[in-house]
């Protein structure tokens, strides 16, 4: 499978199933692009393609030879491999992973919130320590032998849950060498209770944290309201440059949400970059089921696909910047079997709420069809889980036909879930954004790596 596009005025093919990245020149793009749902090339470029292209034979005839070059060294028109999808289906799976979420709680009323402004829709509650200390007991005993375990704090609002937050690391730490297990541990906050203390333990334990703001001011405080209706944003930003600053060579990410209301993101990225300092930054469309009036639809999907654009000319010449879905490896990937399988959602990732009950992730949090056990019980429906095991790029019939799979790897099946009620039927605006995402970054790898001026 050959994918021809245009990103950043750069003519690109990308073979799928070898990666190979092609930058080509106006003629040879556009006769690729006539034939790019061939299987293979034939000897000679077809008469009704010559037809409709405005070239000489002879032209065509040129660039043919050339493209058949590179159908015979193995970079274009690769085969894909026979995989059974069976194979890469991984049944029990060890469950690696956690997002606590230890507060159902928020100290923000922020206007897309996925989470009912923190409760889930199921009440304010904090979880006690004794939840989190079954779960994370449920994690060694699940993890097999799985030496890295991660757990994300989670909420709502986790530093509204602190004591909590601390006496899981304190605890995971006491026990993880008799285990043989290692804890990272996250922390996703809105930054509206960091003081002294929680800043200086966070950059001591946490491995990694995201930092919760919109961008720009006016938009950051249209849409991340506090409860008595004031603007977050002045409380939080200096806290989060002193956080950061203390960081080290540290993880973190500032991530923010786009919406309908507020879409042009391209501007919030480069305010937290050049205005702010953050290096590290993301955002993510606000997401949501049909009707939803800040979700991202498909009506905005040619905005939010020039504001990508916009973006990656902006970063282009910025490596000092790190825009999490501008990156991405096009020499080796990550390993086959997440190239496949995408975030390992119910199945070696699980969310845990306040009553220690398990979901596949913090989206399906309060609905009772995804509950899969309970820590303090010790129960995990594995059949659920390998329900969820089961989605792969193999297994997505979207997915089998897409040329982004080996990058995107099945996408988010919550999304999927909440848009067309089906776990393996990805959201098409999810894809659309994501797909528009990656011919920005290869665009950009290929600029910056000299294959294309
Ligand atoms: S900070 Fe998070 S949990 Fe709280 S209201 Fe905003 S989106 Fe919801
Ligand atoms: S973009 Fe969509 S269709 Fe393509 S691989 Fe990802 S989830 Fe599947």
């Amino acid at each position: 499978m050959v994918h021809t596009f245009t990103a950043l005025d750069c003519p690109i093919a990308l073979d799928v199933n070898s990666g190979a990245v092609h930058v080509l020149d106006e003629m040879t793009y556009n006769v690729l692009r006539q034939v790019e749902h061939y299987e293979s090339l034939p000897d000679t470029c077809p008469e009704r393609v010559v037809q409709r292209l405005p070239y000489s034979p002879e032209e065509i005839d040129e660039v043919w030879k050339e493209l058949k070059e590179l159908e015979q060294a193995g970079l274009l028109f690769v085969k894909s491999d026979y995989i059974d999808p069976e194979w890469a289906v991984v049944k029990d799976a060890p469950v690696k992973a956690l997002c606590l979420n230890v507060a159902h709680d928020c100290n923000l009323r922020c206007k897309y919130c996925f989470a009912s402004t923190g409760d889930f829709g199921t009440g304010r509650k904090i979880m006690p320590f004794e939840t989190a200390k079954a779960a994370i007991d449920f994690v060694i005993r699940r993890s097999g032998k799985r030496h890295n375990i991660e757990v994300d704090f989670f909420g709502g609002e986790p530093l509204m849950a602190w004591d909590t937050v601390k006496k899981t690391v304190e605890y995971a730490r006491s026990i993880e060498k008799e285990h043989g297990k290692n804890f990272r541990f996250t922390i996703t906050t809105n930054g509206m209770l960091l003081d002294e203390e929680k800043m200086e333990y966070i950059n001591r334990e946490m491995k990694n944290c995201v930092l919760s703001l919109d961008g720009r001011k006016e938009v950051n405080d249209d849409h991340r309201p506090t409860a008595g209706g004031q603007g977050s944003y002045d409380r939080i930003v200096p806290r989060y440059q002193k956080l950061v600053a203390g960081r080290g060579d540290k993880e973190y990410y500032v991530r923010g949400t786009y919406t309908k209301v507020h879409p042009d993101f391209a501007a919030d990225v480069m305010h937290a970059a050049d205005d702010l300092g953050f290096k590290n930054v993301s955002v993510e469309p606000a997401t949501g089921k049909p009707g939803d009036p800040f979700a991202i639809t498909e009506a905005e999907l040619p905005a939010a696909k020039a504001e990508y654009e916009k973006l990656a000319r902006e970063l282009l010449h910025r490596p000092d910047i790190n825009f999490f879905h501008f990156f991405v490896d096009l020499e080796q990937g990550p390993c086959v079997i997440k190239r496949m399988r995408g975030c390992g959602a119910g199945s070696e990732y699980v969310a845990v709420t306040p009553e220690g009950d398990i979901y596949p992730c913090h989206q399906f949090v309060g609905n009772e069809d995804f509950r899969m056990g309970n820590v303090h019980e010790d129960t995990f429906d594995q059949e659920l889980a390998n329900q969820f095991n089961a989605l792969n790029i193999y297994t997505k019939p979207a997915c089998q036909e897409c040329w982004a799979r080996f990058y995107c790897s099945g996408g988010c099946a919550a999304g999927g879930y909440n848009v067309n009620g089906d776990l393996a039927e990805p959201a098409y605006v999810a894809c659309e954004l994501e797909r528009k995402r990656l011919e920005c970054a290869i665009a950009m790898k290929a600029i910056r790596s000299g294959l294309a001026d």
